[in-house]
């Protein structure tokens, strides 16, 4: 069988070259940071990670994930409600929840499972999922394993998601889902509008703050922060793989109710392993350290303030954004691929995307900012982006 099976596979994937769609890995042999090395030798800028807060390879998250390890071992060979629950998992998911002012919160091993688990044990057939359209992946796969009744509206467009609401009246519960940022154009989903949609047609709201904790906000609370509606999001959903530190792991937190039937009934907690203890060791530190101080938010917010304007002073076209995330718009996929080619020979490296992943005729650079970046970090990336946007006549 597989000979056959193979050579389809062969043609596939033969396709997916050709159409420029392939996608090839670099291979980093440092750490992650603002400057990592590639296996070519090549010491290169990294403007392309989700490393935010610059926690990827902090000292104190290596330091606390190390003490887990000594104190709880590495592993936990157990699913959470086995044996897979130690007294650190439980403290974090209570610093989790006080970090965003909601009840409680259940941990994953990705926000992936996260999302991935989120709908079907809460809703059924009689019930009306609304999503942003351009909603992740992982909520999008989430929805498909959920029986409730979907409606969709356009990314963002209030006017569109109380279309939508109307229509969704004659279901028996609504729960309204968006990311919090977006992360193909780094904006941050209208949510103080959409809490006031749900309290006038009687909805739920659940935000994915994946790109936005850590971030929004004057001291990274996500848009609860951000448009100052604490108590008023029913779920949120986000990752420990971005801003919280980029090693691994998801939650869920938000009304008490809520996350005690995800713990009785959500499949990929019930049915996938605990996540080892140095992650949620350093975990919990990481939350103490944002409690802490708002120093990398701040650090992060003047970061991303100041390359953004250099960029439009130098004549970029960039998308306005509240986020770590700058969209630097070439709208040309082929533009797009050369630019970000020419500016890893200038030692920045940042990725280029373009349809599918964005609309046809808005491929972009995406750039996505650190607490880690320095100054002269940030001047390297301004200069090689000047000097590469004049040669491909990006800017004049
Ligand atoms: C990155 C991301 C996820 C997935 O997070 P993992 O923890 O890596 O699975 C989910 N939702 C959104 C919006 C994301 O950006």
């Amino acid at each position: 069988m597989y000979g056959q099976f193979k050579d389809h596979l062969i043609k596939e994937l033969n396709d997916i070259r050709e159409a420029g769609l392939y996608k090839d890995e670099r291979i980093i042999v440092s750490p992650q940071g603002a400057e990592i090395e590639l296996e070519s030798g090549q010491r290169v800028l990294n403007f392309c990670a989700n490393n935010y807060l610059g926690l990827s390879n902090h000292p104190e998250l290596v330091k606390a994930a190390k003490e887990g390890l000594d104190t709880h071992g590495y592993g936990m060979s157990s699913v959470r409600f086995i044996c897979g629950t130690t007294d650190l998992h439980k403290t974090l998911e209570r610093k989790i929840a006080k970090f965003f002012g909601t009840e409680d919160t259940i941990l994953y091993a990705a926000a992936f499972d996260a999302n991935g688990g989120v709908f079907e044990p809460l809703l059924t057939e009689e019930d009306a999922i609304i999503s942003d359209s351009l909603n992740h992946a992982s909520i999008i796969d989430g929805v498909r394993l959920c029986k409730a009744q979907r409606y969709r509206y356009p990314n963002a467009d209030m006017a569109g998601l109380e279309e939508e609401l109307k229509k969704a009246q004659k279901n028996r519960f609504r729960l309204i889902v968006t990311d919090g940022v977006f992360s193909m154009d780094g904006n941050v989903a209208p949510v103080d509008k959409m809490v006031e949609l749900a309290e006038k047609y009687d909805a739920m709201v659940m935000v994915d703050e994946s790109h936005s904790a850590g971030v929004v906000g004057h001291s990274g609370r996500g848009v609860s922060e951000h448009f100052d509606i604490f108590g008023r999001i029913d779920l949120i959903t986000g990752t420990l793989g971005k801003s919280f530190g980029g090693a691994i792991g998801g939650f869920t937190t938000g009304r008490k109710e809520i996350i005690e039937m995800l713990r009785q009934r959500s499949r990929p907690y019930l049915f996938s392993n605990s996540l080892p203890p140095m992650v949620v060791n350093a975990g919990i530190r990481m939350i103490d350290m944002m409690s802490e101080t708002n120093e990398l938010q701040d650090k992060l917010h003047a970061n991303t303030d100041y390359f953004m304007e250099k960029m439009q002073t130098a004549g970029f076209d960039i998308k306005p954004t509240q986020s770590a995330i700058c969209a630097v718009m070439l709208y040309d996929a082929k533009v797009a691929q050369e630019m970000a080619a020419r500016l890893l020979d200038e030692g920045i490296y940042v990725i280029g995307f373009y349809y599918p992943v964005v609309p046809k005729g808005l491929a972009r650079i995406r750039v996505q900012l650190s607490a880690a970046h320095k100054q002269e970090h940030l001047d390297k990336a301004i200069i090689a982006f000047t000097k590469v946007g004049k040669e491909l006549g990006v800017i004049k």
